[in-house]
């Protein structure tokens, strides 16, 4: 599988933008930067959208991949899966004709370019031949994990949380687990604000990783608050024993 990097950052200024991931060109995991990253015909390639919450850093893009693919005459329309919660609040306060047009009558009621599909975590389901599981983690509003397996392997990719628990339990019974991509947002001096909010810090990912019970995935790391991005890199490097990546924008990772 291919994993472009759109963004992967807690934080936007030029040239870093906020998280999304594109599998092999055609399945998003969040939506922070979409069409300032990709062509038209790039585009015109993606057929869904898993969301982890409804944090615009995490959403807003699929109002602008809404607007450019409209009126394209695709085959299949873009389909935004999520909880019913999270649905409803992408419905309720974002496409309500009032912050952006409702995209899933347009541009014609029977055939709308996007469509809503709720999950329920837990339950495993496929997307073109890749089976996805989602798992509720720790944030300050509903958040999935989302478990992805494919051609053998398996990566988890950890949405914003703070320390969580059963996301681990999943992993440790997993046999082919090859990555995981989790995100540390603030530095150590701040983790009283970070676990008020949801996040991680170098020493609460350090803790996190323990709960695996595995050293081998490789570790990917995003959504770091660029403000703070050279003491989140030092404390980093003080962890031992872990294949540790920080991401960068538009990288392509192969698993
Ligand atoms: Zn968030
Ligand atoms: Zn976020």
């Amino acid at each position: 599988m291919d994993i472009r990097v759109l963004g992967c950052y807690g934080s936007q200024i030029p040239g870093c933008n906020t998280t999304c991931f594109l599998l092999n060109g055609e399945i998003l995991i969040d939506a922070g930067a979409i069409t300032s990253m990709l062509t038209v015909d790039e585009q015109v390639n993606i057929r869904y959208v898993l969301v982890t919450h409804t944090h615009l850093d995490h959403v807003r893009d699929i109002m602008f991949l809404a607007d450019n693919i409209c009126y394209l005459q695709r085959e299949h329309p873009l389909v935004v899966i999520g909880t019913p919660l999270t649905i409803d609040t992408l419905r309720t306060h974002l496409f309500n004709n009032i912050i952006w047009p409702d995209f899933s009558a347009l541009p014609d009621p029977e055939n709308p370019v996007l469509r809503y599909k709720t999950i329920t975590p837990r339950e495993k389901f496929s997307l073109d031949g890749i089976e996805i599981t989602a798992v509720p983690v720790d944030h300050v509003v509903e958040t999935l994990a989302y478990i992805v397996e494919a051609e053998e392997n398996s990566i988890i990719f950890m949405g914003d949380t703070g320390p969580t628990e059963e996301v681990w339990e999943v992993a440790r019974k997993m046999k082919n687990l090859k990555a995981v991509f989790i995100e540390t947002s603030l530095p150590d001096d701040m983790r009283d604000v970070a676990d008020l909010t949801g996040h991680l810090t170098p020493s609460s990912l350090e803790m996190e990783l323990k709960k695996m019970n595995t050293r081998n995935p490789d570790i990917y790391l995003y959504h770091m608050k660029l403000q703070y991005h050279d003491s989140i890199q030092r404390e980093i490097a003080l962890i031992r024993d872990r294949n540790i990546r920080i991401l960068k924008d538009n990288e392509i990772i192969h698993i």
